[in-house]
């Protein structure tokens, strides 16, 4: 299997090595000629979503990603990955791929909890440990949306058909089961 990890800016690194422990052949991306049609899945890191969504905008990215996302290519997105794939986000007038059906705030816990770790039980899957880092939740989730997992009653993962998304950084925990889910997604279509 052949994952696409989007490597604009971010934490993508320790993406690649979870999906490399779990069977996966790992292609970073930062130019346009690099997304091609040969990958089974992709990873939208966290990091920052305006710099990613404005060097994604200025690679012409942003219009071949949300159209293979939308003809079904699994997408995993983290953090600013879940802001990149929002509809709609309820503190900012930007919207970037905009492809799940999730209204979501960004930094949407204010300085005082900007980093912070807690247990997440998500859904098959159970008590997970979630890395928080200046991260957003999904305020409002659409119909079509499997929400996963919620911490203070805040939606922090949840899944749309292929889309997969976290508020918080299953990469940097050393834990796969998130990952492994993904990769279920990713060979279901394989
Ligand atoms: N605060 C960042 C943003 O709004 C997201 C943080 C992260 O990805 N860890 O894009």
């Amino acid at each position: 299997m052949k994952a696409g990890i989007f490597a604009l800016q971010g934490a993508f690194i320790e993406h690649e090595h979870a999906m490399q422990a779990l069977g996966a052949d790992c292609v970073e991306i930062r130019r346009r000629a690099q997304f091609t049609d040969g990958l089974d899945c992709i990873i939208l890191p966290g990091g920052e979503s305006t710099v990613q969504g404005k060097l994604l905008r200025e690679e012409g990215l942003l219009e071949p990603v949300r159209a293979a996302i939308m003809g079904g290519l699994p997408v995993f997105g983290t953090c600013a990955g879940l802001i990149l794939l929002a509809r709609e986000l309820s503190n900012d007038e930007n919207v970037y791929l905009g492809t799940m059906d999730v209204c979501v705030r960004r930094n949407a816990y204010g300085r005082q909890l900007g980093s912070f770790r807690c247990d997440a039980d998500i859904k098959g899957i159970g008590s997970f440990p979630a890395v928080f880092i200046r991260a957003p939740y999904i305020e409002q989730a659409g119909a079509g949306v499997d929400v996963l997992a919620a911490v203070n009653g805040k939606i922090v993962a949840a899944r749309q058909g292929n889309m997969l998304a976290t508020a918080f950084h299953p990469e940097l925990t050393g834990d796969l089961r998130v990952h492994a889910l993904f990769c279920g997604m990713a060979r279901g279509r394989a």
